[in-house]
């Protein structure tokens, strides 16, 4: 993503954007963006002549959004991600409670194979992934420990927190400080295509934050507390987002500066088959959805 900066994975997606007023193409404009804090997570800037970096610390270690010069403009080539680059957070830790079903949605059978782990193969194929960090209860961990010997990168594991951000954290305390990239995906959207993915991924490199949305097809009004309509917003500028979330990842002492800061995130073009597994309908859906011969998931 471009001469940019980061958003904190920490948050939900909705906290990112759910108003941007560019077309797809442009990098939306720091007026564009939403503030947000969390008691965990701290942004450090800095601005250097080449590219614009910004710090997002965990103790631990940084997140660093920094945008290639190339990012200064948008249609451009994509950024090579290299091989065994990438760490992923894949979120299987929450509890589901819309769909109604005995276990957490992401477990449920699709097509006979757990939500779950459609996005983990995915994930597992692709060069560009070094590992897996999966955020689940821990005895929903043989679900994936079943899957060793057939993927070609590493599996960790991290404990769930109470809310999603905290699940974020928590996946994030375990990546290798090695890897550019850090990718969060929630493993209720099983469909998620690699090719949407490296998308995603090659503008995070760019601009140094990226997330998957869709342009909103549904009208969308505001209202106030006694449900009277105040305004209708502008569809245009209207984008549901998705996930992955992609953020450039670089490991620095430096955690003395801290300051809460805008950070625009490219939103990267994604598909509408990317969906939400949230009720049993978005289950129905997801199986039509594969049963279409026209669907190349991975
Ligand atoms: O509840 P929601 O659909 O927004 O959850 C999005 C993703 O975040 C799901 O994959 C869910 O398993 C995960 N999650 C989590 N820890 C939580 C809450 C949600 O890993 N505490």
């Amino acid at each position: 993503m471009a001469v940019l900066q980061v958003v904190s994975p920490l948050l939900p997606s909705s906290y990112f954007f759910s108003k941007i007023s560019q077309s797809k193409h442009q990098i939306p404009s720091k007026s564009s963006l939403q503030h947000y804090k969390h008691p965990q997570f701290s942004l450090v800037s800095s601005l250097s002549r080449r590219n614009f970096k910004q710090h997002s610390s965990f103790g631990r270690f940084t997140i660093t959004c920094s945008a290639h010069d190339s990012a200064s403009t948008t249609n451009e080539k994509s950024e090579f991600v290299k091989e065994k680059s990438v760490s992923i957070v894949l979120l299987a830790g929450g509890q589901g409670k819309r769909m109604g079903a005995s276990m957490p949605k992401q477990y449920l059978p699709l097509l006979g194979q757990p939500i779950a782990l459609y996005s983990f193969y995915t994930f597992s194929r692709m060069p560009e992934v070094k590992e897996i960090v999966v955020v689940c209860d821990p005895s929903y961990q043989d679900i994936f420990e079943d899957t060793r010997e057939k993927i070609n990168v590493d599996l960790k594991f991290a404990l769930p927190g109470k809310e999603r951000q905290d699940s974020v954290y928590s996946g994030l305390q375990a990546i290798d400080l090695n890897s550019e990239l850090v990718c969060i995906h929630d493993s209720a959207r099983p469909l998620i295509s690699s090719s949407d993915v490296e998308k995603v991924l090659s503008d995070g490199l760019r601009i140094g934050a990226s997330v998957l949305g869709v342009p909103a097809k549904a009208t969308i009004k505001e209202a106030n507390s006694e449900s009277f309509v105040v305004k209708t917003l502008d569809r245009k500028t209207l984008w549901e987002m998705q996930t992955p979330q992609v953020e450039g990842l670089e490991v620095t002492d430096d955690v003395s500066i801290v300051e809460h800061l805008k950070h625009p995130v490219y939103i990267t073009e994604g598909s509408y088959t990317n969906i939400k597994v949230t009720t049993p309908d978005d289950l129905l859906l997801a199986e039509r959805i594969l049963n279409t011969d026209s669907f190349v998931p991975a």
